[in-house]
């Protein structure tokens, strides 16, 4: 039976939930998750998203990544779509944030807030018959920048698989902070920016087209942008668009906007909540008209 796209996107957009998102903030957001100096702490939070996904009914999978002298687990799920006719690859996307933070920041909204949005939709989109695959990570090691070994080994671990196809993937990059005020842009900083690579131009427009049918009320920026641009590698995505996968970054405007940013601030209590739960449903609504159409076999 076909799926009624239309209907579909409205009501699971409205299922995403204030009270969870902020719930998974307060849990992790305890203290900072640097990945050397607070390795408990990070560890605890990918439990943490191990557990949220398993009461989805999940199954997570779990791939530990060391890297400066320290192992962490990326900790991720996919729910399955019905893909193509064999043996054409399954059509995948992928949405992650990162659970570790700087030494010193709680880092509720760098990026409690975006590991909340990768558990808030797990929770909606889990069981759901898709077309396309939908995989759903919390990775650490972001914070080293760079290679972003964590976000790299589940890259390579989804692209080398004969079996999928990655056709797109958003860094969930900083979702919880909102002001009236003018920011470095000129613009009141109330929008969600997704910042992508030149060559994304289908993710964009889906981004975009999804948001417009969705959550209309919410303003959201997408541009592409040459990858040699300093701030388009500034987060996870650095790590798919290396390995060919177009890929972007969707984020409140991180120190173009918020004072907390990196500093000890950075506390549930200053989560902008609208603004959050808006930037979830957005996330949620690209991958429900990703995963959800025909897919190109
Ligand atoms: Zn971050």
């Amino acid at each position: 039976m076909p799926i009624a796209l239309q209907s579909d996107g409205a009501e699971l957009v409205a299922e995403v939930d204030r009270g969870r998102l902020m719930a998974h903030i307060e849990t992790i957001a305890v203290g900072p998750r640097a990945n050397v100096e607070n390795h408990a702490a990070a560890l605890a939070a990918a439990n943490h998203a191990d557990r949220a996904f398993t009461e989805a009914g999940l199954r997570p999978s779990r791939t530990d990544v060391s890297a400066v002298g320290v192992t962490l687990p990326v900790v991720w799920v996919e729910i399955p779509g019905s893909g193509c006719p064999a043996p054409a690859a399954t059509p995948t996307y992928v949405l992650t944030a990162h659970y570790d933070t700087v030494p010193g920041s709680p880092g509720a909204d760098d990026d409690a807030s975006g590991v909340a949005a990768v558990l808030e939709i797990a929770r909606i989109l889990a069981g759901r018959p898709l077309r396309a695959s939908v995989v759903l990570a919390v990775v650490p090691f972001e914070e080293l920048g760079e290679q972003y070994p964590g976000a790299a080994a589940l890259a390579e671990l989804l692209v080398q698989d004969p079996g999928r196809s990655v056709q797109g993937m958003v860094s969930a990059e900083m979702l919880g902070y909102a002001t009236q005020q003018r920011d470095s842009q000129g613009l009141p900083g109330d929008y969600l920016n997704l910042l992508a690579y030149e060559g994304s131009d289908e993710l964009v427009a889906d981004f975009r087209s999804a948001a417009a049918q969705w959550v209309p009320h919410f303003e959201v920026q997408a541009a592409t942008f040459p990858a040699d641009t300093a701030f388009i590698n500034r987060s996870d995505n650095a790590a798919f668009q290396e390995r060919g996968v177009p890929s972007a970054f969707a984020s409140d405007g991180a120190d173009f906007r918020t004072p907390y940013y990196h500093s000890e601030q950075d506390v549930p209590a200053d989560i902008s909540q609208e603004f959050l739960v808006d930037s979830a449903r957005v996330l949620l609504a690209w991958l429900v008209l990703s995963a959800m159409r025909e897919p190109t076999c």
